[in-house]
């Protein structure tokens, strides 16, 4: 017999009950709305100290339920004012990222679905619309047909996987059985990738037994761009001292200053010495959705992996990267392990997207880049895309026609690298960081910097949907008077 007790505890086992979830539910939506409406009431970037949200929050888990309205209230009270705002107008550091409305209500679904979409038997809408949502995406940016792809969370783990294929292609090498360490043979490879590439391309080598010593940083041009006499070069010379090159990545839109490898000619390079190229369009392939931006991806029809992130530029809240490849069953050759427990009857009509990489477990995230897609329309994405563009061109003009200022690179997408110019006695790099810290500290705008030939570079990205004409004209009014005010507190 149990006791009263233990009855009553049992009667509250299970989910909350619905009326609770449906009240907090339009709380939280009717929140949501009045914050997208006004993301700029908040300071941008967080005005807290290390350590100050752990602080006042409970360092012991609650042994009995609490009501949702003081969970609630500490994501006001705490949490809120924790927040980098990157749904600001005016968060125009690194690359920006949309929490597009539509995209909310796709990742709303699509936790209330829960669904893992590691087999196709485990969510087949889940699979069928991955593969749908990447062929419209694979369209939009001009790739041929013979592209397909996979989504990832992140960038750097779809060029980790790119290079794990890349490592599965060499000839002879065998490493999914024999893996690389203790080989007889001392397996050398090799990777090119410029010397402005993201940090993701070395990681990957780092976590695929490359090693940062099986990675080499081909030097750029004037203009930021892989210098391909260099590679050619440096492919030469590594086939001379027994390396094995088996891996370029190229970028469409670095990093730091946006530049373009020249992909046509790395990937003649590619074809002549057998080498898989990877091109990291992760930021700048969502500019190829426009007729007149097609270009950006030109000579990508022979690249074997391409990624571009619609969680950067496509208004697609983090986390979705989309991967492509031409030799997707190279991909499946470097990951496929099925255990019985995971075979089902449709094994071989269907794609398991388990097999095409680490993860098993998988998120529905096509559902809300399916539903971006079709609330904006292709045109209403380029539109916004292309209006973006026109701010930094616009910004990047007010630079070049001020006598204080100075671009630090060509602004291809909508991301503008600059410095304020010193005046006697002033060091450049000390002036630009204060100028940068004296910005942020106005909690009006987010950018971040970089270092561009050794000169500390202010960078201004324009990548959020809310970002206006007006936003970005208060930015450089915030610019000029912050650096007028820095010289008259040294004068
Ligand atoms: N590649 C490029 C060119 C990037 O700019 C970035 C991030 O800014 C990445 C890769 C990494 O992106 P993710 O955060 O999706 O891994």
């Amino acid at each position: 017999m149990k006791s009263d007790l233990e009855n009553r505890e049992l009667a509250d086992l299970g989910e909350i009950d619905s009326e609770t979830f449906r009240t907090w539910g339009h709380h939280i939506i009717d929140w949501i709305a009045d914050y997208l409406d006004h993301p700029e009431k908040y300071p941008v970037l967080a005005r807290v100290e290390p350590g100050a949200i752990r602080s006042q929050l409970a360092a012991l888990p609650p042994d009995d339920p609490e009501p949702m309205s003081a969970i609630i209230d500490d994501v006001h009270k705490v949490i809120v004012p924790g927040l980098t705002h990157w749904n600001h107008p005016a968060f125009m550091a690194y690359f920006g990222t949309t929490g597009s409305a539509p995209g909310i209500l796709g990742e709303l679904f699509a936790a209330a679905f829960n669904v893992n979409a590691m087999l196709w038997k485990t969510s087949p809408a889940a699979t069928e619309l991955e593969e749908l949502v990447l062929d419209w995406l694979r369209q939009m940016i001009g790739l041929p047909a013979g592209f397909s792809g996979i989504i990832y969370d992140t960038a750097s783990v779809s060029t980790m996987h790119a290079i794990a294929a890349a490592r599965e292609a060499v000839p002879g090498l065998n490493s999914r059985e024999l893996g690389l360490s203790g080989r007889p043979d001392g397996a050398r490879l090799r990777l090119y990738t410029s010397e402005q590439a993201h940090s993701s391309v070395e990681k990957g080598a780092i976590t695929l037994g490359i090693g940062q010593a099986g990675v080499r940083k081909i030097p750029v041009d004037n203009e930021f761009r892989m210098q391909v006499g260099d590679l050619e070069q440096a492919i030469q010379d590594d086939l001379k001292i027994g390396w094995t090159p088996f891996c370029v990545v190229a970028t469409v839109g670095t990093t730091s200053t946006t530049s373009i490898d020249p992909v046509p000619q790395i990937a003649d390079i590619c074809r002549k010495y057998n080498i898989w190229l990877h091109v990291d369009a992760a930021y700048g392939g969502a500019a190829a959705i426009l007729p007149e931006m097609r270009w950006v991806l030109e000579g990508c029809d022979r690249a074997d992996s391409l990624v571009v992130n619609p969680h950067k530029w496509i208004f697609t809240p983090m986390d979705l990267s989309a991967f492509y490849s031409r030799r997707m069953n190279v991909l499946k050759q470097a990951f496929s392990l099925v255990p019985e427990y995971l075979k089902t009857g449709q094994d071989a009509s269907v794609h398991n997207l388990m097999d095409y990489g680490v993860q098993l477990g998988r998120r529905f995230r096509a559902l809300k880049l399916w539903m971006i897609i079709r609330t904006y329309g292709r045109k209403g994405i380029a539109a916004r895309i292309r209006e973006q563009m026109r701010l930094a061109q616009m910004v990047s003009g007010w630079i070049d026609e001020n006598p204080g200022f100075e671009r630090l690179a060509p602004v291809k997408f909508s991301t503008v690298c600059f410095r304020a110019l010193p005046g006697d006695g002033e060091n450049a790099d000390n002036l630009n960081e204060r100028l940068l810290n004296a910005v942020n500290a106005t909690g009006d705008v987010f950018l971040s910097h970089t270092r561009l030939r050794d000169k500390f570079t202010i960078r201004m990205a324009i990548g959020n949907i809310r970002t206006d004409e007006q936003v970005v004209r208060r930015a450089w009014h915030l610019v000029k008077t912050n650096l007028e005010q820095i010289r008259q507190i040294s004068a």
